[in-house]
C-alpha cells in the first residue's frame, strides 16, 4: 500500500461527475502530471509534491476540515449545505449552476411567500431550511437524494428547490423556475491548519492556478496603426502595464502588442476598428502571472 503522507500535499477531487473533467482540465493546464485510469483512487504527481485522491463530492468538504486532505475542489453549494469548516482559497470558474425554487408550469404558486404549509422536495435540506427561516415560511421539507425534479409529478411535493444550470432538466419535467436562491461554481477549498511545508507547496499550486485562471480572462491582440494614433489606442487598451509599441517597415505605422480582458473584448475591438487600428490578431493567453 502506497504511503500517501509522504509530504506530498493531498487534494481531493470529485471521482465521477460533473466537476471531474474540468477539474481534471484544470490541473493539467497548470502543468500537473499524473495518471488517470478508472477504478483508481488516487494518481501520484510526478513533477510536483501533490497526490490526488478521488472521491464523492459531499465527502471532500469533511476529509478538507478534518485534515485527512489538503485540498477539494467542490462546488460551493456544497460548502454551503454543509457550512463545512474549510477556507475558500480560489473561484475556479467551471461548475457554474444555481440553488432555485421551482414549481410544476401549472402550479398556481408564483412566489416563496405561497409556499406556507407546502411541501418542498430537495436534496438540500440544510439550504432550504435556512432559506425558509429567512422567509418566515413554514414549509415542509422532504429530503430525496437524487431525482428531485420527478417528485411534484408523484405529488411527493409541491415545489422542489434544486441545481440548475441550463434550466433544461427543469423544462422536461414541466418545472419553472421562480426564484433564484443563491448561485455556485467549483471552488479551491483548504484546510484551515497546515503545516508551514505543507503551506509553501499549496502557495506554489495557487500560483500556478492563477496563472492559468488569469489567462483565462484575457486575449493577447496585436495590431497595426498610424503612428498619429498611438495616444488613442493607449487610451482603449492601457494592458497591463501599457502596450508594447514597435516601428513597422513601413513609415508612419507601429504594430501595438497588448492584453485585452474577455468581458469587454468585442467593445474594445470596435473602439480599436473605429480609431483607425487594422489587421487585428487576436491570440490566447496560455498563462498570465500577475
Ligand atoms: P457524487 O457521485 O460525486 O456524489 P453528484 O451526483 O452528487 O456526484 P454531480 O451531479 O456530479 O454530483 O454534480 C457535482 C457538482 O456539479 C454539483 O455539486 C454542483 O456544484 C455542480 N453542478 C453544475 N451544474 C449542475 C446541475 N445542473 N445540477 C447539479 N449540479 C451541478
Ligand atoms: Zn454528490
Amino acid at each position: 500500500m502506497k504511503n500517501l503522507n509522504n509530504g506530498s500535499i493531498k487534494l481531493a477531487i470529485q471521482k465521477n461527475g460533473r466537476l471531474t473533467e474540468s477539474t481534471l482540465g484544470l490541473l493539467k493546464s497548470a502543468g500537473l502530471e499524473f495518471e488517470i485510469y478508472k477504478q483508481q483512487l488516487f494518481s501520484s504527481c510526478w513533477n510536483f509534491p501533490l497526490n490526488i485522491i478521488y472521491l464523492r463530492d459531499d465527502d471532500i468538504p469533511d476529509y478538507v476540515a478534518s485534515g485527512a486532505v489538503d485540498l477539494g475542489i467542490v462546488g460551493e453549494n456544497i460548502i454551503l449545505e454543509q457550512k463545512s469548516k474549510v477556507s475558500i482559497q480560489l473561484k475556479l470558474g467551471f461548475g457554474y449552476c444555481s440553488l432555485c425554487l421551482a414549481v410544476p408550469k401549472e402550479s398556481f404558486i408564483t412566489s416563496s411567500s405561497e409556499l406556507n404549509n407546502k411541501k418542498i422536495a430537495t436534496s438540500y435540506p440544510q439550504s432550504t431550511k435556512r432559506y425558509l427561516d429567512e422567509k418566515g415560511i413554514e414549509g415542509e421539507i422532504v429530503k430525496i437524494n437524487g431525482s428531485v425534479e420527478i417528485a411534484p409529478a408523484l405529488a411527493m411535493a409541491d415545489a422542489v428547490i434544486d441545481l440548475v444550470s441550463s434550466g433544461s432538466t427543469l423544462a422536461l419535467n414541466d418545472l419553472r423556475v421562480i426564484e433564484r436562491i443563491f448561485n455556485s461554481q467549483a471552488v479551491l477549498i483548504k484546510n484551515t491548519y497546515l503545516s508551514k511545508e505543507k503551506k509553501v507547496i499549496v502557495q506554489k499550486l495557487l500560483t500556478r492556478l492563477n496563472g492559468v485562471l488569469a489567462a483565462q480572462n484575457y486575449k493577447y491582440v496585436m495590431m497595426n496603426a498610424p503612428t498619429s494614433i498611438l495616444k488613442i489606442i493607449q487610451k482603449i487598451v492601457p494592458g497591463l502595464k501599457s502596450p508594447t509599441v514597435s516601428p513597422l517597415s513601413t513609415k508612419g505605422w507601429i504594430s501595438i502588442q497588448t492584453v485585452i480582458k474577455e468581458d469587454i473584448f468585442w467593445e474594445t475591438i470596435e473602439k480599436l476598428k473605429e480609431a483607425g487600428a487594422t489587421g487585428i490578431l487576436v491570440l490566447p493567453v496560455e498563462k498570465l502571472i500577475l
